[in-house]
């Protein structure tokens, strides 16, 4: 379930969240959902796991010489995650918008971030900074055995334009 154009004029784009574990220890899981349902967008994929150190290395590929790294990676196994697909037109802009500044000092009130953390060290919840970036992660994350392509009946906010 690799987004595609299938003939039609929009590209059906599709963005990675993760819900930290802080944020699975929170109970916040049922929020997030909540809050991308509440927009409109469609939940095409997610799973509970203990993020592998595999993937994790991967999807922090570009951190690893960063100080915080093994402080990072330390955080990101101390408990499960929640990994979800989702999909909706300007996805990625808009999920990045909803969960605030990485900076949670920065993270505007009425974003995740911005409600449930007060430090960049456990911020709660991740989304993919770019299409392209969304892309990888999703392979990284999800087989694509794993994504289910369901059809919009008709929803009254319907994602995409017929
Ligand atoms: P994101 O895309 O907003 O999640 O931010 P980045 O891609 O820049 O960083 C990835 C993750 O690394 C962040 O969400 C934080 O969990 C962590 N991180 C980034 N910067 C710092 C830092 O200065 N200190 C610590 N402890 N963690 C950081
Ligand atoms: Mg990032």
């Amino acid at each position: 379930a690799r987004p595609s154009s299938g003939g039609s004029s929009w590209t059906r784009e599709q963005t990675l969240v993760v819900v930290k574990p802080d944020g699975v220890q929170w109970r916040l899981v049922g929020y997030v959902i909540q809050r991308f349902e509440r927009r409109g967008f469609k939940l095409v994929g997610m799973k509970m796991l203990q993020a592998p150190e595999r993937v994790l290395a991967e999807h922090y590929h570009d951190l690893q010489r960063k100080p915080f790294y093994p402080a990072l990676i330390s955080y990101m196994t101390s408990g499960p995650v929640v990994a979800m697909v989702w999909e909706g037109p300007n996805v990625v802009c808009s999920s990045r918008a909803m969960v605030g500044h990485t900076n949670s000092a920065e993270a505007a009130p009425d974003t995740i971030r911005g409600d449930f953390s007060i430090h960049i060290s456990r911020n709660i919840i991740h989304a993919s900074d770019s299409v392209e970036g969304a892309q990888k992660e999703i392979q990284l994350w999800f087989q694509s055995s794993e994504l289910v392509n369901w059809a919009d009946k008709g929803h009254q906010r319907s994602i995409y334009p017929p």
